[in-house]
């Protein structure tokens, strides 16, 4: 299976050929095909499986096969940390290289005047988390009347961080005939599944299961403070004989910086983007 039989477009196909993409992840394999339909998705997948590319293809390919006049708020992306927001918005900014859809990115603990500008100017999509974005639209900067396609990613957290009410007011915001909704979480707990059933609408779902650990693989967890974290991976090196390790990271960026630190301290280490 490759991007092209999932029907996405060329420009979208360059774009992820150059983020060294080769085929898609499972996620992107099921959830590509019914979301270029139109349909509503609920996705049953953690971060790290390709999920963020599996609705920002489509939303990309949708929005830009139906041009709209004056840049209103067309996809609305809601995730609930700061962190996950940039990414998503880095996500898009990539996959859409060479397309002319322009997205913003909106999240609270910073200053709201850049933002507020970007949204200003006219944004076809918008990232948000459910904080800021509640505050901008109450002061009358965000317009959700023509929103074609609404996201909800890791609804699980959410709900653990307490979003879920004001989650479901932004719902209640946006238009509910023809919207398109995607719907993203590792788990389905009750109260999660409820929520999906009251904002979708028959759903195509797709649930990619956590991988089972190999029986000779041991765990071990160690909650420590970032600022121990490279000391600890060290002396966990120093005292394990290996012939090779794999070190994963939640990004890229990070990936670098581990990667950078061992070097220093004489270690052998590259890179790898799943
Ligand atoms: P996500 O689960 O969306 O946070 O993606 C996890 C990581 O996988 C990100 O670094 C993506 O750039 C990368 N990724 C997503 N889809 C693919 C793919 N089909 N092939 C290779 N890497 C991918």
């Amino acid at each position: 299976m490759t991007f092209r039989d999932l029907g996405l477009i060329a420009p979208i196909l360059s774009a992820l050929e150059e983020q060294g993409y080769t085929r898609p992840s499972p996620i992107q394999e099921k959830a590509i095909p019914p979301a270029l339909e139109g349909r509503d998705v609920l996705g049953c997948a953690q971060t790290g499986t390709g999920k963020t590319c599996a609705f920002a293809a489509p939303i990309l390919q949708r929005l830009s096969a139906a041009p709209v006049k004056g840049r209103p708020i067309r996809a609305l992306i809601l995730t609930p940390t700061r962190e996950l927001a940039i990414q998503i918005g880095d996500s898009f900014q990539a996959y859409g290289s060479h397309l002319s859809l322009r997205h913003a990115v909106i999240f609270g603990g910073v200053g709201q005047n850049p933002q507020v500008e970007a949204l200003n100017r006219g944004v076809d999509i918008l990232v948000a988390t459910p904080g800021r974005l509640m505050d901008l639209h109450d002061q009358g900067f965000v317009h959700l009347e023509q929103l074609e396609i609404f996201v909800l990613d890791e609804a699980d957290r959410m709900l653990d961080m307490g979003f879920l009410p004001i989650v479901r007011k932004i719902v209640n915001l946006c238009p509910w005939e023809g919207r398109q909704t995607l719907f993203f979480s590792a788990t389905m707990p009750p109260v999660i599944a409820g929520f999906a059933k009251w904002c979708l609408t028959d759903p195509a779902e797709v649930t990619i299961a956590r991988r089972e650990v190999a029986a000779t693989i041991s765990h071990a967890f160690y909650p420590v403070a970032l600022d121990q974290r490279d000391e600890l991976l060290l002396a966990l090196l120093k005292g394990t004989d290996f012939h090779s390790v794999m070190i994963f990271t939640r990004t890229r960026k990070e990936a670098d910086a581990v990667c950078g630190m061992l070097k220093q301290h004489g270690y052998r280490g590259e890179v790898a983007v799943m």
